[in-house]
């Protein structure tokens, strides 16, 4: 042992011991959630003027793979879909056929007035979609018309929030088929 000042240098087994070595006590559910929050790949796809405020955001200035997000081409890589603009009826088969072959879990985070209720068409757009939760889940909203790339940054940190509380190890199939026994 090496005396340095204050400073106690121990030998290896000691620190190991000491928890010195660098070790972290975790369950594995929340380092799964861990990884699965830090490594958020939204599908690169846009329907309307939003997705130019989507596109800003994974620009240099703002820089989302800081989070680890990051745009993949492919909906079988992605496990983020943003709803960035108007759904149209003629898309909305569309966008609903992507969110079904993207794999699971998956989430949906719909950025915009249009998105989230019509916006502008949501009285007299007969061609809109009031909403795309009417043809795929939503799990965050991002309001505004449109939504700066902060506020689409602010909806992931509420996804990545949402996720830091799941229970991906939990027997849910056993638990619904208890729960219709009792
Ligand atoms: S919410 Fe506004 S900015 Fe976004 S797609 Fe609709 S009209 Fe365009």
């Amino acid at each position: 042992m090496k005396n340095h000042g204050t400073d106690t240098i121990l030998p290896t087994n000691d620190r190991l011991k000491t928890g010195d070595g660098g070790i972290i006590m975790t369950n594995l559910e929340d380092l799964m959630n861990w990884a699965r929050l830090s490594s958020l790949w939204p599908m690169g796809f846009g329907l309307a003027c939003c997705a130019i405020e989507m596109m800003g955001a994974y620009a240099s200035g703002y820089d989302l793979e800081r989070f680890g997000i990051f745009p993949r081409a492919s909906p079988r890589q992605s496990d983020v879909m943003i709803v960035a603009g108007t759904v149209t009826f003629k898309m909305a088969d569309r966008v609903r056929r992507l969110y079904e072959q993207m794999a699971e879990p998956r989430y949906v985070i719909s950025m915009g007035s249009c998105s989230n209720c019509g916006g502008p068409y949501w009285e007299h757009g007969y061609h809109v979609v009031k909403g795309v939760d009417r043809i795929i889940p939503v799990d965050v909203y991002v309001p505004g018309c449109p939504p700066r790339p902060e506020a689409l940054i602010g909806g992931f940190l509420k996804l990545q929030e949402k996720i830091r509380t799941e229970h991906p190890l939990a027997p849910t199939l056993l638990l619904e088929i208890m729960q219709q026994k009792a």
